[in-house]
């Protein structure tokens, strides 16, 4: 299946939280999910229907997948690896999506959204330790850098996001937008209290592991 490429305020309505895929009207009253309420997307929907247990479990799992913008294959992959690692499988498998180079450009600023830092990796204006990354996927660690790279027309681009960037950077990302190139820190690695979307991790991980 190839990504989704249809109006992404249907997905929160989905969904009935705010998904945050695009910029400015997202905090805005054009949001669509508080123009309509909890009318779910469809001509003819008028209510949300009674959900089963699975159905529950399948739109938590949806919901954070399409807030971080990752494909089945690649969610799946997430919640091997947190399977593997030792600790809690939920908190892991948040932590992994928490540090994949898109979001950690989007929540620094850098970005307005996470489609757009995804862009802008794929594109080559993103550095990591000093070094282009374009891959939206690579997990950062503690004690990475995250840079700019030094070409006018990216600088540009990054300034004016940060200019119209009304979030708050998290506890673990310390950002410098003040020199000529923005650059950020990871300080540690991402935990429970630093998700940016409340999901109960235990009904994605009853969903996968069926
Ligand atoms: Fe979702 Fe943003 Fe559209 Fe609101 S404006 S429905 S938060 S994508």
């Amino acid at each position: 299946m190839g990504r989704y490429t249809g109006p992404v305020c249907r997905l929160c309505r989905r969904e009935g939280v705010k998904l945050f895929l695009k910029t400015l009207r997202c905090d805005s009253p054009k949001c669509a999910l508080e123009k309509r309420g909890e009318q779910p997307p469809g001509m003819h929907t008028q209510k949300r229907r009674k959900t089963s247990d699975y159905g529950s479990r399948l739109r938590e799992k949806q919901k954070v997948k399409r807030y971080y913008g990752v494909f089945e294959r690649q969610f799946r992959r997430y919640m091997d690896l947190a399977g593997r690692s030792k600790g809690n499988t939920g908190s892991t498998l948040m932590a992994l999506l928490e540090r994949r180079l898109d979001n950690i450009v989007h929540r620094m600023g850098f970005a307005g959204n996470r489609r757009t830092a995804r862009q802008l990796v794929s594109h080559g204006h993103i550095c990591v330790n000093g070094r282009k990354v374009t891959i939206p996927s690579f997990l950062v660690k503690a004690g990475d850098t995250v840079s700019v790279k030094a070409r006018p027309k990216s600088v540009r681009f990054v300034k004016q996001s940060l200019e119209g960037f009304s979030g708050r950077v998290p506890d673990f990302l310390a950002v410098d937008s003040a020199g000529d190139n923005p650059s950020g820190r990871v300080l540690r690695l991402p935990g429970d209290t630093d998700w940016s979307i409340p999901v109960q991790t235990s009904l994605i991980i009853e969903f996968l592991s069926r």
